[in-house]
């Protein structure tokens, strides 16, 4: 039995519809991440699951019990929001213990006892005695998510909780988050924007798009095997062809590429651009062949092999996907 469940979720906003008809199951202790563009109703589904927001119809279940109409405060999560939220005139250990203050059932000694145990789990206890404006983003963002799961609740939201965050310090936390949710064994929900985020860190992606859910299910399922155009398109570098036997498409990993003529099954073309990434190069290729393909063919490969523009190239197609 899922440990958390969306049935028919309807929402609009002003005659807008935010959520169309979702359906969508959390089953316990996984890390499920709810990925989609901008406005395609990501938060307004999270915001749902905590209570934060009311839908206009539709069930939300926590453990088999209906909670549709249980305030947030009844519902026992944790949340995380991409900016910290944190009170700054307090400290960070300081911070912590107020979320912990609505714990009835704990006298000072242990309250204090709890806040030290999740300030070691985010690696915060040499910061404990700091305040938020003395702490890098990462460092506040780890205090947000300390305080968040210090009360041991039974799910975890999380709403972007990296996307304020830049780039390296970003990808250090990506594997924090993941190394203490696995560590807690926490049903979690996060919601994102990043698909390298979703693909790196979730055990189960939910990709969304205008409201409705376009496809549910692991990184490499949704990568390799996406059920429509919007999926392909969103998730990963997906190249559109069309021809007499319909729309496909190619990722560019996909393409073979190389400079000595293989003994068979290959496409001939002349590079026109080269795109440098570091360990890899993007090949942009214009086909000899009076093939099916007529736009330029990109194709990804390690940047150690010494291309230029004008080489002659060989090119196979390893895998398409159907769309
Ligand atoms: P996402 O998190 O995927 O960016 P949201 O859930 O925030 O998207 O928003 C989905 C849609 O609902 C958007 O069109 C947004 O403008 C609208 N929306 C969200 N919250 C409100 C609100 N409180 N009032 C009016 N419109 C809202
Ligand atoms: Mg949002």
């Amino acid at each position: 039995m899922s440990y958390l469940k969306v049935e028919n979720i309807y929402k609009q906003f002003a005659g807008k519809v935010a959520l169309e008809d979702v359906n969508a199951e959390f089953e316990k202790g996984e890390l499920v991440c709810i990925l989609g563009p901008s406005g395609c109703g990501k938060t307004t589904l999270l915001r749902i699951i905590a209570g934060l927001e009311t839908a206009d119809g539709g069930k939300v279940i926590i453990d088999g019990r209906d909670c549709t109409m249980l305030p947030p405060s009844k519902r026992n999560f944790g949340i995380v929001f991409q900016s910290y939220a944190l009170f700054p005139n307090m400290t960070v250990e300081q911070n912590i213990l107020f979320g912990l203050s609505e714990q009835k059932k704990l006298n000072r000694k242990q309250l204090r006892s709890r806040a030290l145990e999740v300030l070691e789990l985010v690696d915060l206890t040499e910061h404990k005695n700091k305040y938020p404006f003395q702490l890098s983003g990462g460092q506040q963002q780890r205090t947000a998510l300390a305080r968040a799961i210090a009360l041991s609740p039974g799910y975890l939201l999380l709403d972007e909780p990296l996307s304020a965050l830049d780039a390296k310090v970003r990808s250090k936390l990506r594997l924090e988050i993941r190394r203490i949710q696995r560590e807690l064994g926490i049903t979690t929900v996060m919601v994102t924007h990043d698909q390298e985020e979703a693909l790196t860190m979730a055990d189960r992606i939910i990709v969304m798009n205008n409201a409705v859910i376009e496809q549910v299910g692991a990184p490499r399922a949704i990568y390799e095997r996406p059920e429509n155009k919007f999926v392909a398109d969103f998730i990963g570098t997906m190249n559109f062809y069309h021809n007499s036997t319909g729309d496909f498409g190619i990722r560019p990993e996909n393409i073979i590429l190389t400079k000595n003529k293989p003994s068979e099954n290959y496409l001939t073309g002349k590079i026109t651009f080269l795109e440098f990434k570091g360990a890899m190069i993007r090949v942009y290729s214009k086909l000899h062949d009076n093939c099916e393909i007529c736009a330029d063919l990109p194709a990804e490969t390690a940047a150690a092999m010494e291309l230029t523009e004008n080489d002659t190239v060989y090119l196979r197609i390893a895998d398409r996907h159907l769309i």
